[in-house]
């Protein structure tokens, strides 16, 4: 397998409505999305840069992912995602290699992207995901 582009880089931070003026006045870029995905516990709010995605992600619940992350490591970038191809056999083949899995079942995240998240012990401490665009098809 062969990820073709860096899809999204994932931040943690405490408030969407204090850090999207930096990104929209500062580094020039608009948020052209703003979604909560329920079972994650987040909402997200989504910037274009080139191919790549710029993934805000504000906790909606201090027990959730990223309220435990914020609350641990503070704000910050949280983890990348890879485009690929086929998800079903990305995961497979990276599991055959030995990298341990958090999602063996890719799940719907938000802008309708299937995803699945690799162990950050078994990725060098990087919080890693794929990601299938199925409606491109
Ligand atoms: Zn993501």
């Amino acid at each position: 397998m062969k990820p073709s582009h860096i899809e999204h880089i994932g931040i943690a931070v405490k408030s969407l409505k204090e850090s999207i003026p930096y990104y929209e006045n500062i580094l020039g870029l608009k948020c052209y999305s703003i979604e909560e995905v329920k079972e994650q516990k987040v909402k997200t709010a989504f910037f274009h840069v080139g191919q790549t995605k710029i993934e805000l992600l504000e906790s909606t619940d201090p027990e959730g992912p990223i309220g435990k992350f914020i609350e641990k490591k503070g704000e910050g970038i949280h983890h990348i995602a890879f485009a690929v191809k086929d998800i079903e056999k990305a995961l497979e083949e990276t599991e055959s290699k030995g990298v341990r899995l958090i999602d063996k079942i890719p799940r719907k995240g938000a802008e309708g992207l299937y995803i699945a998240f690799l162990h950050p012990k078994s990725t060098f401490g990087v919080l890693t995901e794929f990601c299938e665009n199925k409606n491109s098809k």
